[in-house]
């Protein structure tokens, strides 16, 4: 990456490689502390959520390059490789967008609730390395058969659904794997979307996977796909396993809502009608 930014003439004040989000954390507070206002990050989805919280309504620049098992968050801001990752840096814009809000911590794309958030926590990082978004499908086999459904309560506003399911989708972004959770959903619509399927059975646990791997989930029979500006409250019984980013997160009971404009990024020069 150092290389991409040095061949388009970004001046770079240091690049590090790090073992751990704990030590990429440390690495990001001390470029801020230098008033280094635009840091890039490399890393997927789960590694962008975990700085989210420090450039929150600050001054600093997130640069995000897709370099992760999932990158929805990147392919949101119109960013699909390296290369324009590192145009973004050199000859793209600034922009603000929004963040998502769990329980008080700030996050950047999309969370899970039941079987997918199941997966994704206990997927090995290790296996992510060697096979890449295959992982998922391998780590799934075992706990899609194990599975139970749960009940799950979403309120918002004076509204309420109320769903037997096995998993939920909360999205602040636009992309849920290489698809869009929601036609109109965007990074900076001020909005979380909601995906739940009224369904129990194995078979619909597999038929929702193949439906949001094509982008056709909305098409489902008993699908809920919403979205809202307000504070959403999800309850389940029993209690669920929620993934944030495809990183664990506790268990349900849990609060969702936006952060407008929360966000500084750098995007693409040339941007698609979805991306902020
Ligand atoms: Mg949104």
């Amino acid at each position: 990456m150092p290389r991409l930014l040095r061949e388009r003439g970004v001046p770079i004040a240091g690049a590090e490689l790090l073992d751990s989000r704990e030590q990429l954390v440390k690495a990001v507070r001390r470029a801020m502390k230098s008033k280094i206002r635009r840091i890039v990050v490399c890393g997927g989805d789960g590694t962008q959520t975990s700085v989210v919280p420090h450039f929150a309504k600050r001054r600093y620049t997130l640069c995000v390059v897709p370099a992760g098992t999932g990158n929805s968050f990147a392919l949101g801001l119109g960013i699909d490789s390296f290369e324009s990752a590192a145009d973004a840096v050199a000859f793209g814009n600034e922009r603000r967008v929004d963040l998502g809000v769990v329980n008080g911590t700030y996050f950047a794309n999309f969370l899970t609730v039941g079987l997918s958030a199941q997966v994704a926590n206990e997927t090995p990082r290790s296996l992510k390395s060697i096979v890449g978004p295959a992982a998922y499908a391998v780590s799934a086999v075992v706990p899609l058969l194990l599975h139970r459904p749960f009940r799950a309560d979403i309120r918002w506003k004076r509204h309420r659904v109320r769903s037997k399911t096995h998993q939920i989708i909360l999205a602040n972004g636009r992309f849920y794997g290489h698809t869009p959770l929601s036609k109109d959903a965007t990074l900076s619509d001020g909005r979380i979307t909601v995906f739940v399927r009224d369904r129990t059975s194995t078979m619909s646990v597999v038929e929702t996977y193949v439906a949001l791997l094509r982008g056709a989930q909305a098409n489902l029979s008993g699908v809920d796909l919403w979205s809202t500006s307000k504070t959403i409250r999800l309850k389940t019984k029993p209690k669920a396993p929620v993934s944030v980013d495809g990183c664990e997160f506790g268990n349900t009971p849990i609060r969702i809502r936006v952060a407008r404009r929360a966000l500084r990024v750098m995007v693409p020069a040339c941007t698609e009608a979805h991306t902020p």
